[in-house]
């Protein structure tokens, strides 16, 4: 089922669309980190005020606490969308109409005063008690105010809040137009490749590390069963490893999932679809590494930790990984914050954009600090998409491509 998209939206001259963006940028002391998010949902805005919209965003920015009213302060404090307005009025090289509310005669007497092409951007959803709640009649204030509705906000796709899907719920009742935004078509697109899987676009590899395998049940199932093989690394390998009765030394692993380890691996063993790590790299201490070696083999000895894969790992995916036409990669393979364990993720990201470039391989990134490895090693560029929501995009995964800020919007 194809989604109305917003080129899809005609005669929008003068009408107000409610775009929901992704503005929760990283903040410290008020400054923003990294502007990604804003600049991403720059073609979108650009458009609707070519075709004379009037534009309203609106965004949830950080976590606000409504039950304890002295953290509440303090989280509206710090996530202020007030923070964010200056830097999105220089990359629009425009003024924006910034409302510091999210309801009442202000922001509906600011929505009214709106010039054609003009964009406005009120406070913080969260805010909000009723957002994260999908409140109905916080929707239906928010819809009462707009023409139409376009979903911008990868990173929040998977959650039913009323910014999300409250309020194209009840335009799409009130046959008012809802649509996707580029930056979301994009997502939709280059993820589904990893959904739904044609024999042309085989052998279909999955990469899986990064922290606990609790935070990825659901994927990893949903992997075991489409993926022609799934290579594993970070530090969930000593979970799986731990699972088979190896010895991991001192590696963390997560006891409450050796059940689910021996699961995937039962799932996997009848066409041989799950790939464990050979040998890795090891040391003495997470945090103090003073010595740090490679193991001959798959075994850990005592006083030792797993922290990142080794060379013939290395060696042994990447001959997988040269037939692949599709990859789907989510986890750094070890700590690769520390330059010390960062070849194994290193490695992996100069595998995959050289099957891109080389051999017209779809590879994908799915997963907040795996993107951030990819970016941090000059990488980024070379994938053929990288999501820029980390939650969503595993999300998207296991449920085969539905998200619930997805599956509101209009079909075509
Ligand atoms: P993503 O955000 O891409 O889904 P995760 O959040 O699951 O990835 O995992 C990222 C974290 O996993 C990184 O901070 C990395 O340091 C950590 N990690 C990877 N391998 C290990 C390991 N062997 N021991 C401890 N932490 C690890
Ligand atoms: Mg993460």
């Amino acid at each position: 089922m194809s989604k109305m998209t917003v080129t899809d939206l005609k005669e929008l001259k003068g009408k107000v669309v409610f775009v929901r963006v992704d503005f929760n940028v990283p903040l410290k002391n008020g400054e923003i980190t990294d502007d990604n998010r804003i600049v991403a949902a720059l073609p979108t805005i650009d458009h609707l005020r070519k075709q004379g919209a009037r534009v309203v965003l609106f965004s949830h920015l950080g976590k606000v606490d409504h039950k304890d009213p002295e953290k509440c302060a303090a989280d509206k404090a710090k996530n202020d969308m007030k923070f964010v307005v200056g830097r999105l009025s220089e990359l629009l090289h425009d003024e924006v109409v910034y409302v510091n509310e999210t309801r009442g005669e202000v922001l509906n007497n600011a929505v009214k005063n709106l010039k054609d092409g003009q964009v406005l951007l009120m406070q913080n959803t969260r805010y909000e008690k009723g957002e994260s709640k999908n409140d109905p009649e916080l929707s239906a204030y928010w819809a009462s105010l707009a023409d139409a509705f376009v979903m911008d906000a990868f990173g929040s796709a998977h959650r039913a809040h009323s910014s999300t899907y409250g309020v194209p719920e009840i335009l799409n009742a009130n046959h008012k137009p809802t649509a996707l935004g580029f930056l979301m078509q994009k997502e939709v697109e280059g993820l589904n490749r990893c959904v739904n899987i044609s024999d042309k676009d085989r052998p279909f590899v999955a990469i899986l590390g990064g922290a606990k395998v609790s935070d990825k049940i659901l994927v990893v199932e949903k992997l075991i069963e489409k993926a022609d093989k799934v290579l594993i690394g970070g530090a969930i390998t000593c979970t799986f490893l731990k699972a088979l009765n190896k010895p991991v030394g001192n590696s963390r692993y997560e006891a409450d999932q050796l059940d689910f380890a021996r699961k995937c691996v039962e799932l996997a063993k009848a066409k041989n679809k799950l790939v464990l790590p050979i040998d890795h790299v090891i040391a003495d201490d997470f945090a103090m590494p003073l010595d740090i070696k490679r193991t001959d083999g798959v075994d850990i000895q005592d006083g030792y930790e797993r922290l990142d894969i080794g060379p013939k790992t290395v060696a042994y995916y990447e001959k997988i990984l040269q037939n692949a036409k599709t990859v789907f990669w989510n986890g750094p393979m070890g700590v690769f914050e520390n330059p010390l364990f960062e070849e194994g993720t290193k490695s992996i990201c100069r595998i995959l954009t050289k099957i891109t470039a080389e051999k017209g391989a779809f590879t994908v990134i799915g997963g907040g600090d795996s993107a951030a490895a990819a970016a941090q090693m000059g990488f980024k560029e070379g994938f053929s998409h990288v999501s820029t929501g980390g939650g969503a995009s595993l999300e998207l995964i296991q449920n085969d491509g539905h998200l619930p800020g997805i599956d509101i919007i209009a079909n075509k």
